[in-house]
């Protein structure tokens, strides 16, 4: 008797689980969901997301994540300057992922945006007409899909700053109640911003942005650094060293690694709006390692110019900034180059003796131990870590004792931090100025 009981009380069980999953399952499929494409033309490439939410919710916060990404071949559409048509081109086989991701019947409602950031704020000041002409492309390019094409622009340094920062609060919660806020840190191959809600008060109007969510008001401190992404600032650092070069054909690096040494191109490094001083110098130079991680921080302090500042208080190059004030959320570059040196946890102290010890290690060992890494992002680490505990210290003034409130985060959810969840979510007026007249239960 009492195994019977046991049997039926499993099949029981078994019965219960099968019956609430497929309950589940057959709730999900009888949802009806919309969808939005936001295509992030970054310096270094261009990403694809999807997001959905459910159709009747749309106006809840926490309701919309991201389905699906992809990371179109190839460079960033700035790179298309002498072949404009080659970027919108290069959308093709992303959106054509798109469209069998997304449901037929809702192709035509649903929104698609593209916003290019700093790279091609940088051909815009280099050749404006060039500048057009991509965007132009890629507009032509998005057309052509059966989805509702929004337009396709250069979206400004404060925008890219400002819409981080709603992405990483709408994902976390953060904005249904006012009990606080995470600060953002995006760094890019071209620019880098902070944005965060300052105790202080902000001294210049270029660094303020005003919102008004869910029935609360933030005022938000706000900068973005063009040419200040760490592609840019190891042309601007190696473009320093020439400066101090005995033989201008050998350019000895302390933030390479001993036994790197590579023939590179002069107008590779110098070809940008962001070097202003051109040298006359040799076509081609050997790049050559001498991993000493004391010296290298020290290079990159130079990118800093810390000469002026009109204000109370300053980061770098005159720009005001208050003091950093709560948790801060760093992604982008900042994870990926913080989680390959495995420093996203641990204090400063520790970040640095591994710091010192990463970049003291052989080319030859490197390689080895990494082989599937592609050898262009191994041979940056040591400096593009270098650059990122330099930016967080000496430029935002972050401190020991407040370097546990940076979290070096990739998605939160599902969803990856960064720039464009919130700008979809701004123009498809999708977080309400006031709070909703429903019970927060109901959000679910
Ligand atoms: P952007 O294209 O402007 O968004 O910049 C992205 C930056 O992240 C560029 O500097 C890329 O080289 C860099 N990046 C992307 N993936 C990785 C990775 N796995 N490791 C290191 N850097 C990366």
């Amino acid at each position: 008797r009492p195994v019977f009981i046991i049997l039926t009380a499993v099949i029981a069980v078994g019965i219960i689980i099968v019956v609430s999953i497929s309950v589940v399952q057959n709730k999900r499929i009888s949802q009806k969901y919309k969808y939005g494409i936001v295509l992030d033309a970054g310096s270094s490439h261009t990403s694809v997301f999807i997001y959905e939410w459910p159709a009747e919710k749309e106006n809840n916060t926490g309701m919309v994540r991201q389905t699906h990404t992809c990371n179109v071949k190839g460079k960033g559409i700035s790179s298309y300057s002498a072949n404009p048509e080659g970027a919108g081109m290069s959308l093709q086989e992303c959106m054509e992922e798109a469209k069998q991701k997304i449901p037929v019947r809702r192709h035509l409602e649903t929104p698609v945006y593209l916003g290019a950031t700093a790279g091609m704020r940088l051909l815009k000041m280099e050749d404006e007409d060039a500048s057009e002409k991509v965007l132009a492309s890629v507009g032509r390019s998005l057309q052509k899909y059966p989805f509702s094409f929004q337009g396709a622009r250069i979206i400004l340094g404060q925008e890219e700053g400002a819409f981080g920062w709603i992405t990483v609060n709408y994902l976390s919660d953060n904005l249904r109640t006012a009990t606080g806020t995470l600060g953002a840190l995006d760094l890019g191959g071209a620019s880098t911003q902070i944005t965060f809600v300052p105790k202080q008060e902000i001294e210049s109007q270029d660094n303020a942005i005003d919102f008004r969510l869910y029935g609360n008001d933030y005022h938000l401190y706000t900068h973005s650094f063009l040419c200040f992404g760490k592609d840019q600032v190891l042309r601007l650092s190696l473009a320093e060293k020439f400066h101090s070069m005995i033989d201008s054909t050998l350019l000895r690096d302390p933030c390479f690694h001993t036994g790197y040494n590579l023939s590179k191109k002069y107008v590779d490094v110098f070809d940008t709006p962001c070097i202003k001083e051109k040298s006359a110098s040799p076509k081609d130079f050997f790049h050559v390692g001498e991993g000493v991680w004391v010296e290298c921080q020290n290079s990159v302090r130079k990118v800093f110019n810390k000469s002026h500042c009109g204000y109370s208080t300053c980061s770098f190059d005159g720009v005001f900034q208050p003091s950093v004030e709560g948790k801060f959320g760093a992604f982008s570059a900042f994870f990926f180059v913080m989680d390959f040196l495995n420093l996203t946890s641990g204090t400063l102290h520790e970040a640095k003796l591994k710091m010192k010890r990463y970049c003291a290690t052989p080319w030859k060992e490197i390689v080895q131990r990494y082989p599937s890494i592609k050898e262009k992002y191994l041979s940056e680490y040591c400096f593009s870590g270098t650059y990122i505990l330099t930016l967080l210290e000496d430029g935002y003034k972050f401190t020991s004792n407040n370097w546990k409130d940076i979290q070096f985060i990739k998605k939160i959810g599902d969803s990856d931090a960064g720039w464009t969840l919130g700008y979809m979510l701004n123009l498809t007026n999708m977080i309400p100025a006031e709070a909703p007249d429903i019970p927060l239960m109901a959000h679910g």
